[in-house]
């Protein structure tokens, strides 16, 4: 079941994505959709105790609401489309393609998209060791809108992840980051280091319509380490049958860990090194797909089969399945 879990996480949206969404969802549900969430609730008669079959369909709700809101209101290109999405679904994403159901296949996936931001929000508000963070980056030219984790210098990039213990595991054990958070973390760096002077431009004139962001402070990045910090949580983990399972695999982890007293265990940093040419070919493939997605839409055209980018493994959570099936 890894797998099904790698599939899940690439539907988890960026920190930047679900902060927009989140402010958009709480502004149309307080003006526009409170009567429509209130249907759910008056078809209970009575005051009743909490109920998990309702609660499933009010996130079904909920969750078609923000997926549809943030479909419809995108129109950049992000960090995740670039490092791991299908380029078919982005083309029909940006060129806002109507689908029948918004709402997610795998309703846990908010719990666990809640989680990461929480844990996301723990390490930053807890922490002076950032020297920036929560970075804007928009390109209008490359129709890409982004934002980083946190940089430390002009030479360090950090990311912060969070994920299922399973994968975890595999990260200590192989001591190389997941390949789509190294992507992403690539497309940063080709981005901050060369279309810097569009981003503060862009930047500037966002901030004077009122709109707070950060921009990157300093004139020139030359990013040398990248540094992961993954953060293991197993409460949506779906490989698992029991608890029980849970606190053994927790076990074994700290006992490969040697961390007995190390009440962080479920914390790990991972730096990669990316001064000897091994970023070339990641940033090529961000270069190659950012291009390819933008010709796409110039042109109006839908990506065909025989694209590279086109990524059938992605098929059983996406939006356009049926579109694309049919
Ligand atoms: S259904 Fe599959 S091929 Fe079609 S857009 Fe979605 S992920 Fe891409």
């Amino acid at each position: 079941m890894t797998d099904f879990n790698n599939l899940i996480e690439m539907l988890e949206l960026p920190q930047e994505v679900v902060e927009d969404v989140i402010e958009n969802e709480q502004l149309i549900i307080m003006e526009e959709q409170k009567d429509h969430l209130n249907i759910i609730r008056s078809n209970v008669e009575v005051y009743e105790p909490f109920n998990i079959e309702i609660f499933t369909k009010e996130l079904h709700e909920r969750s078609s609401i923000k997926n549809q809101l943030y479909r419809e209101a995108t129109q950049n290109i992000n960090a995740y489309d670039l490092a791991t999405n299908c380029i078919r679904d982005i083309v029909y994403k940006l060129l806002n393609t109507p689908v029948e159901s918004f709402a997610d296949k795998w309703l846990p996936i908010l719990l666990r998209s809640t989680l990461g931001t929480a844990i996301h929000n723990f390490i930053q508000d807890n922490s002076d060791q950032f020297t920036e963070r929560e970075i804007s980056l928009k390109i209008p030219s490359k129709r890409v809108s982004i934002r980083l984790d946190n940089l430390i210098g002009s030479n360090i990039l950090v990311e912060i992840k969070s994920l299922p213990y399973s994968e975890y595991e595999k990260i200590i054990r192989s001591c190389r980051p997941r390949i789509g958070d190294f992507y992403q973390t690539m497309a940063y760096k080709y981005f901050l280091e060369n279309f810097l002077d569009e981003i503060k431009s862009y930047g500037s004139e966002v901030i004077k319509s009122g709109k707070k962001i950060n921009l990157p402070l300093l004139d020139k990045y030359d990013i040398q380490k990248v540094q992961f910090i993954y953060v293991a949580h197993d409460v949506t983990a779906t490989d698992v049958e029991s608890f029980d399972e849970i606190i053994e695999r927790i076990r074994q982890l700290k006992k490969l860990l040697n961390s007995k007293s190390n009440t962080f265990f479920f914390i790990t940093t991972l730096v990669v090194d990316v001064t000897n040419n091994i970023a070339d070919p990641y940033i090529d493939y961000i270069r190659k797909k950012l291009d390819r997605i933008n010709y796409y839409l110039d042109n109006g055209k839908i990506p065909g089969d025989d694209d590279e980018f086109v990524d059938k493994k992605k098929c059983f959570f996406c939006l356009y399945k049926k579109l694309c099936d049919s």
